[in-house]
């Protein structure tokens, strides 16, 4: 089959969550070409555009998505640029580009190695992990501007990196690669670091399907985690098919087909009562795409009231 006609999946094969009905119109782009034509001709059609990496962040919506659904996994090339800095599609899986620069032995990109998600969505995200981020680590990124339909190269200062947060909009802009920079390391003690992150996220994350944090920490000492744990959400708190891990209070697992309605329905009870009994304000780090009904839409308003994505 070729991979850039448009096909009929749904947003559930696509995200760690497994949710998400029908993709109207999904390429899986696996050139820089092939990406640019189907980009091209949606804008021409003045079509809408929704891009997804590895699904890793998002939650999409049980109606699916409407309009162009761009899937950058297949864009996964790798390019060695100097001896720190290598260039990176925006399909390449976080796990991947954490190989590669240990196969160079530098370091600084160890965090990588345990995060599902694609170079794209995490320098949108501004994933990180151990103390490092991708804030640490990029150089430069490709960006194609969906207003112009022209190639920009933003550079740190324009990406304006914080907490899970980058100026990248994708509505107006999609990432098509990033020159990161890592440092000379020593080869065996940047793979034990990944090798202990590894082994710390097979014992601390739900193997059930699940999207990660699903709120930022509303303040470094008041881990979400820890707050769900005391008000004993922790595997009790249940909205249809969804539920709050056991074994991780800041993830919801799907544990019984549970649609993108019952996720946020039970996000909207955690952040009442983190708000109701510490008085603080939690803001979502999981994204919603896709065709919302009236009521999702709602929740989605009042769940990310006062934060900006
Ligand atoms: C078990 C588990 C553990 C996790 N641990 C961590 C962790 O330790 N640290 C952390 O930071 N995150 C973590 N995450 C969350 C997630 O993996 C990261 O946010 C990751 O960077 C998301 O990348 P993605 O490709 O999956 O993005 P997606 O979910 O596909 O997309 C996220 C957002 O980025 C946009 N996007 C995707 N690709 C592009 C592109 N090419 N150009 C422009 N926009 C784009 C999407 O439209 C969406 O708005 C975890 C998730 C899970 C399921």
């Amino acid at each position: 089959m070729n991979s850039c006609l448009p096909q009929v999946l749904t947003g559930a094969s696509f995200t760690t969550y497994r949710i998400g009905g029908p993709l109207d119109e999904a390429y899986q782009p696996s050139t820089k070409i092939e990406l640019l034509k189907v980009l091209s001709d949606a804008r021409a059609k003045d079509k809408a555009i929704t891009v997804l990496g590895w699904g890793g962040n998002s939650l999409i919506a049980s109606a699916g998505i409407r309009g162009v659904t761009i899937i950058t996994r297949k864009l996964d090339w790798v390019l060695p640029l100097t001896d720190t800095r290598i260039v990176f599609g925006a399909g390449v899986h976080l796990a991947k580009s954490a190989s590669e620069a240990l196969k160079h032995s530098l370091r600084g990109g160890e965090f990588m190695i345990g995060i599902p998600g694609t170079i794209g969505g995490a320098v949108r995200m501004n994933a990180g992990a151990l103390g490092q981020e991708m804030a640490d680590l990029v150089r430069s990124v490709d960006l194609y501007n969906l207003t112009t339909g022209e190639i920009e190269t933003w550079l740190p200062e324009q990406l304006g990196f914080s907490y899970r947060k980058s100026a990248i909009q994708p509505d107006s802009h999609i990432v098509l690669s990033a020159e990161l920079e890592f440092q000379h390391g020593e080869a065996s003690q940047i793979a034990a670091m990944m090798t202990q992150s590894v082994q710390f996220r097979k014992a601390h994350h739900p193997k059930e399907p699940n999207g990660g944090s699903v709120f930022k920490n509303p303040a470094q000492d008041m881990p979400v985690g820890r707050l769900m744990e005391e008000l004993g959400a922790k595997g009790n708190w249940h909205e249809g098919g969804a539920m709050v891990s056991p074994l991780h209070g800041n993830f919801i697992v799907n544990v019984h087909q549970a649609t993108s309605t019952d996720v946020l329905k039970l996000m909207l009870r955690m952040k009442q009562a983190i708000q109701s009994h510490y008085g603080l304000e939690a803001h979502p780090e999981n994204l919603f795409l896709g065709d919302a009904t009236a009521e999702e839409q709602q929740l989605w308003a009042t769940l990310t009231a006062g934060a900006s994505h």
